[in-house]
């Protein structure tokens, strides 16, 4: 099979310069085609006639150029596709998936507002769907969507979102001065060039279904969508003029360099492990729209974890322990608990997991390590450790390690023969933190009576 030939598109409104947020976007999806060998398309999107104007055009051709962000195909305007989206609209009014609606503005509001007083939803309610008018001037033309059932899509990066049709409204595909509407025109021009990745801002995402409800009534396959999380300042806002200079140009006047600008666009959003510099050939091998790589997230978060502190992780982990149904726990205890397991937990479900012998009143072996380790052979070695540890008052790591370092000399064992059988009689199982902290957590009191408990259960075998 051969594989489709990725196309993407970047298609600035040029209502002002290209900031970099739109930069970013434009890079993302210029990386995607180069490293697919695919086609990157750019795409004046100037129907708001308004506000757009030639010289924010102008700046952000010159923007791109000096990123050296070479583009395919185009720049097509929109202004200049009238003919294309009038036979679309004309198509779907032809199929019966569109139809002329007379409603006035002042009629509509007059009924958004009874809807409102009911309790309803103020959508359009639906009265010229079924009547077959024809145009009329200043009649709209809407498409005409499912009323019930749900749409949805798999994000690329977002995963699936779904939205239920109910909450849609008929939508307007062109308006009363005869105009195509913003929606109409993005999927009549993707349809028409022949895309099939959509990279975009997040602030994009509701404006995903309405647009996907236009293919549908055109039984047009579905480009991918890829919605990328905005940029934002570092106190967490979406980012603006009072960040700083925002606009591409503004960089350059400042004199940095473009591949500069370019690298730190494209690390927004996007790491490859501790790499900070990437030369251009680099950043098309080496990036990746997924940008949410669920596995890096689970290695940074075990980072997180280790790096913080015991308290903060105690305020965190007490919930989870407490849906465990673990009450009232001391919080010495637990803040020592943590200390022996925040090495080993890459989340706060496998800690408070991990964390559950400490807890639980009655150790659970596990069958694996009862068969393999609690066995006569032991017996003697529990109670006469049983009887040494009776007689400690200092119950910390150091001391442990010299009581049982005498311990193992007498005997004239190694510390192996013992730590298992007394790490699964400790914990149930065969893998935990290190034996000695883990007796320091759990306390004298309950290590003789776990070990005497072990004592019982293995006698109770022979
Ligand atoms: N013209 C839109 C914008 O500048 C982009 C639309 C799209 O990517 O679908 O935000």
């Amino acid at each position: 099979m051969t594989q489709e030939k990725i196309i993407t598109r970047f298609p600035p409104s040029p209502t002002g310069y290209l900031h970099i947020g739109g930069a970013r976007t434009a890079l993302f999806n210029w990386l995607f085609a180069r490293q697919n060998h695919g086609k990157f398309i750019l795409r004046i999107e100037d129907t708001d006639r308004a506000r757009s104007t030639d010289e924010a055009t102008r700046a952000i051709l010159e923007s791109m150029a000096w990123l050296g962000l070479d583009w395919d195909e185009g720049p097509y305007f929109q202004s200049q596709r009238y003919d294309i989206y009038n036979g679309m609209i004309e198509h779907l009014l032809s199929i019966g998936q569109a139809y002329h609606c007379h409603c006035s503005p002042e009629e509509l509001e007059q009924r958004r507002k009874e809807a409102r007083a009911k309790g309803l939803k103020p959508k359009y309610d639906g009265k010229c769907r079924e009547l077959g008018l024809g145009p009329a001037p200043g009649s709209v033309v809407r498409l005409k969507i499912p009323q019930t059932g749900v749409t949805h899509f798999d994000d690329l990066i977002k995963g699936t979102i779904r939205f239920d049709n109910e909450e849609l409204d008929d939508l307007i595909l062109r308006r009363s001065d005869d105009s195509p509407t913003y929606h109409l025109a993005v999927v009549a021009d993707d349809i028409s060039l022949g895309i099939n990745h959509v990279i975009r801002g997040d602030d994009h995402v509701n404006n995903t279904p309405r647009q996907i409800l236009i293919y549908n009534a055109l039984n047009e396959p579905l480009p991918r969508y890829a919605h990328v999380p905005m940029i934002l300042g570092p106190d967490k806002t979406r980012l603006s003029k009072r960040h700083g200079a925002l606009s591409v140009l503004a960089y350059r006047d400042m004199g940095y360099l473009p591949h500069a600008l370019l690298n730190s666009l494209a690390r927004l959003g996007w790491s490859y492990g501790d790499q900070e510099k990437f030369t251009r050939e680099e950043l098309i091998e080496k990036f990746s729209l997924t940008v949410f790589n669920a596995e890096k997230m689970l290695d940074l978060n075990a980072r997180y974890i280790r790096e913080s502190s015991d308290g903060f992780l105690a305020e965190k982990l007490v919930p989870f322990l407490e849906q465990m149904g673990f009450k009232d726990l001391d919080e010495e205890n637990v803040l020592k608990a943590i200390a022996t397991l925040k090495a080993r937990s890459k989340t706060l479900v496998e800690m408070a997991e991990a964390a559950r012998f400490y807890f639980q009143e009655e150790v659970i072996y596990e069958k694996k390590g009862d068969n393999k380790f609690l066995k006569p052979d032991v017996l003697v070695l529990f109670e006469g450790l049983s009887r040494r540890l009776k007689k400690t008052s200092k119950f910390d790591q150091a001391d442990l390690e010299k009581i049982f370092t005498v311990f193992l000399e007498e005997n004239e064992i190694k510390l192996k023969k013992i730590a298992q059988p007394l790490r699964v009689a400790l914990t149930g199982k065969t893998a935990s933190p290190g034996i000695f902290e883990v007796m320091e957590v759990l306390g004298k009191e309950k290590v003789l009576e776990r070990i005497d408990k072990a004592i019982a259960h293995i006698r109770a075998k022979v």
